[in-house]
């Protein structure tokens, strides 16, 4: 794998700003990778890894960039939880790790830095020099990654009853006897106007 900087950076363009966020979520990544044994996560190691991320903040770019998992190649999973979290799954291996950001890296990132007035130009940097174990808890946890989850080729593609709409992968809805998409069984985020 290239170094912290090269990560940083690469991690920080495709961002679009270097932050504490950047920073934080490139040294989760190269912990939770080394944990599951993937060296070489872009390269041949890339049909063998998933990410869970439990944030949309800042650090969730930096995960897809250090790891080359997205939304599209269906390896990066978004747990909705607003933790700062991440788990890493070795699908070769089976073997899966939980970093979780500690809440008292942000109150000691003040500590390396106290001449700094901008707390997140302090946590920017103390996050490059802590120490991994100040900065996160590794969990080991056990992933069963359902079969209409992984990678590969859609399972399954039904019609709506209702909207007439497709629905890959198993997301459907039954309800009284019906095929139903989840917005026409009422799990929808929007309302149709006019
Ligand atoms: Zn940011
Ligand atoms: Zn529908």
């Amino acid at each position: 794998m290239e170094d912290f900087d090269t990560l940083l950076d690469e991690a920080s363009r495709v961002h679009g700003h270097l932050c504490p966020g950047q920073v934080l979520g490139v040294r989760m990544s190269v912990l939770g990778l080394r944990k599951i044994g993937i060296p070489d996560p872009k390269g041949k190691d890339r049909k063998n890894i998933i990410v869970f991320v439990e944030m949309d903040r800042c650090a969730t770019d930096a995960v897809s960039s250090v790891t080359g998992c997205t939304l599209g190649h269906r390896t990066l999973k978004f747990m909705d939880f607003g933790k700062m979290a991440a788990t890493f799954l070795n699908l070769k291996t089976g073997k899966a790790v939980r970093v979780i950001a500690k809440e008292e890296s942000r109150l000691k990132a003040k500590e390396f830095f106290p001449e700094t007035e901008n707390k997140y130009a302090a946590q920017l940097e103390a996050y490059k020099i802590m120490d991994e174990k100040d900065l996160f808890d590794v969990m080991e946890v056990s992933v069963k990654l359902k079969p209409e989850d992984m990678p590969g080729r859609p399972l399954g593609r039904v019609k709506c009853d209702k909207c007439g709409e497709h629905v890959q992968d198993l997301r459907e809805a039954s309800k009284g006897g019906k095929v139903l998409c989840r917005p026409c069984a009422g799990q929808g985020y929007y309302e149709k106007l006019g």
